[in-house]
């Protein structure tokens, strides 16, 4: 399916898009603070997370349709354009019918293909078009965010958003959710006309890193970002240890290095052309490796020798490690690529093994 959208309608031609507000509504005054503060800082959408989806009961869930009109009013006197989560088909309904600009689908509901369809019900029955943003869900599955992008699509939202806030792993000690880049990647490599956005502030779940990682979704070639700041974050109901202060926001904003866009100026594309050089020595001799290897499966065969001697293998990761660190390759790196190569040597040489061995020919 198409996803192709023009990021424009909902955030401009400012690069990067930026969408920056508080993780959660928290009182009249505590928004309209946040988008006086945002106004006239690039930022064209104002966020703010009206329900929220706590982990555990009993903590702040958010102050509900309560904050829809302190929403409506930072709208009026920043002329910022706002955007919260719907979690479900009451929250959507809600935010259409009091004409939200956007409505996002947050990380735990994008892993809920029913929650997500009675949204994209919702969407497709409103009166005036709304912009979709689809955070990617929990877990590391682009099948499931691609899913509900399509159901959104399919919804007849025309500008549709992907954002990637990050993906849930246990025990992670870097960051709250670590961002497991290839998967986004993926996404752009397949609808490179799907507009992206990073949220640095979910991956990190840390202030301090959220610019290293704005700074990296750029570099990755992301859109914009999605931000969370508050003016008091020490003391935010939700989420306070990663959202920033105005000032700390502007500062970041103000700070990033950004990339060229589109920029396929000549000297990358001879460089490009260096690496596809490279990559098809690589491969040739990879495919030369497994021949070799082929031929002593064949001898082992010959000889009723086992595919695997594991001395030899010790004895190989040891001196490829060594042989890759004084050529600038980091142990570590040698050792995954080797222990990749001896798997498919392995494999090849056990189905020579086996080969004639039942009763076939
Ligand atoms: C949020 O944006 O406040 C939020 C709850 O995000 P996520 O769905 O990415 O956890
Ligand atoms: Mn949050």
């Amino acid at each position: 399916m198409d996803l192709k959208s023009d990021i424009g309608p909902l955030c401009g031609t400012h690069y990067p898009a930026l969408i920056a507000g508080p993780c959660s509504v928290e009182s009249r005054g505590q928004l309209l603070e946040t988008a006086e503060a945002l106004k006239g800082r690039g930022v064209t959408v104002l966020r703010g997370g009206l329900w929220k989806p706590r982990t555990k009961p009993g903590g702040f869930e958010g102050v509900g349709e309560e904050g829809i009109p302190w929403m409506l009013e930072a709208r009026e006197k920043t002329g910022l354009k706002i955007a919260s989560e719907a979690g479900n088909a009451s929250h959507a309904q809600l935010l259409v019918d009091n004409g939200f600009d956007a409505i996002w689908i947050g990380a735990r509901t994008t892993a809920n293909p029913f929650a997500v369809q009675e949204i994209a019900d919702v969407v497709s029955a409103a009166a005036a078009p709304v912009a979709v943003m689809v955070k990617n869900p929990v877990n590391p599955d682009l099948e499931l965010w691609i899913g509900a992008l399509e159901r959104m699509r399919l919804a007849g939202v025309e500008t549709l958003i992907a954002v990637h806030r990050g993906f849930t792993a246990y025990g992670s000690a870097v960051y709250r959710n670590p961002p497991q880049w290839s998967i986004p990647i993926e996404l752009r490599r397949r609808f490179p006309g799907l507009p992206l956005l990073c949220d640095p502030s979910h991956i990190t779940g840390s202030a301090d890193m959220v610019s290293a990682v704005a700074q990296e979704a750029l570099d990755l070639g992301f859109d914009g970002l999605m931000t969370e700041v508050h003016p008091n974050p020490r003391c935010a109901l939700s989420d306070a240890k990663q959202q920033l202060t105005p000032t700390q926001f502007c500062d970041m904003t103000g700070s990033l290095r950004l990339p060229v866009r589109g920029g396929n100026t000549l000297s990358l594309n001879a460089l490009r052309h260096k690496i596809d050089d490279c990559d098809a020595e690589l491969l040739a001799v990879l495919a030369r490796r497994m021949e070799v290897s082929q031929e002593i499966g064949r001898l082992k065969k010959e000889k009723n020798l086992p595919a695997v001697h594991i001395d030899r293998h010790d004895e190989v990761m040891r001196s490829r490690a060594g042989q890759g660190e004084s050529l600038g390759l980091p142990p570590e790196f040698t050792e995954k690529i080797m222990r990749l190569i001896h798997i498919e040597s392995v494999r090849r040489q056990v189905e020579i093994l086996n080969s004639g061995n039942n009763g076939g020919e």
